[in-house]
């Protein structure tokens, strides 16, 4: 089964170790019992561990909001490396996300911590998005060029672990998320530049999510008529009650 994967970026969120492992108990204990959903939360870099747990939970993974470009352990101050990451159990790593881009990150700098994290046997899930729509479609030009720089030096061999996550800048901490209809027609855009890439079987694989103002009413709807393999949900994700609701709305889609 095609599982849908609903990803929680916490970003710099909440603010106390209690409030975190609050939250993800609660996500913790609903994983499980989810049929056709994974879920993957990703907490500050302090909290991550201790939003673990020490056996593995079905459907429940854990995730890092950046990774440094370093590959090897060294003279690095403040980086932290996928593998380190991955001894800890994160699998999943989020790179590229716009509030990082907004602070300098650039698609060259993508590409080589989503090389890092591939090389340490981890999943990146690397995120694109247009900062502004035009009615002639430049967007389309600016989304492809980023899609393509932050992906090269990508070897094939790891296209089947990179997830996409298509994000609308425009769209991210708004008031509503962009139109279901939409949301398909770039999803359907970010699989054929994926497949540009890495080949038509590829393209057809690859896991595009959606983000930007997902809560637990449009989640369904979103997945279901934007045809999308999941969300990258930002506010909602550190609101247990919603999220828990999120995940069990779109677990019950086919
Ligand atoms: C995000 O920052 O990735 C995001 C989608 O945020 P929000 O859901 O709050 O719009």
């Amino acid at each position: 089964m095609n599982k849908k994967l609903i990803v929680g970026n916490w970003k710099m969120n909440p603010m106390t170790i209690d409030e975190a492992q609050k939250i993800a108990r609660k996500i913790k204990r609903t994983a499980p019992i989810l049929v056709s959903t994974e879920t993957v939360i990703a907490p500050p870099y302090p909290f991550i561990i201790s939003c673990g747990s020490k056996k593995s939970i079905k459907n429940f993974h854990l995730g890092s909001q950046s990774v440094s470009i370093e590959i090897n352990s060294g003279p690095f101050t403040g980086e932290v490396s996928a593998s380190i990451l991955k001894d800890v159990g994160v699998e999943y790593v989020i790179i590229g996300h716009s509030e990082q881009r907004a602070r300098g990150e650039s698609d060259v700098t993508v590409s080589k911590k989503a090389l890092a994290v591939l090389t340490a046997g981890l999943s990146p899930i690397i995120c694109v998005g247009e900062i502004v729509r035009d009615d002639a479609g430049a967007y389309l030009d600016t989304l492809k060029n980023q899609i393509k720089t932050s992906l090269e030096g990508i070897e094939q061999k790891f296209s089947a672990d990179i997830i996409l996550a298509y994000e609308p800048v425009w769209a991210i901490g708004a008031q509503e998320a962009m139109k279901n209809e939409d949301i398909h027609e770039s999803s359907i855009f970010v699989k054929k530049v994926f497949s540009d890439i890495f080949g038509p079987e590829a393209g057809l694989k690859v896991k595009v999510l959606y983000g930007g103002s997902v809560n637990y009413r449009n989640a369904p709807d979103i997945i279901s008529i934007g045809k999308v393999d999941g969300l990258l949900v930002g506010r909602e994700s550190v609101n247990a009650p919603g999220f828990v609701e999120l995940l069990k709305a779109v677990d019950v889609l086919k």
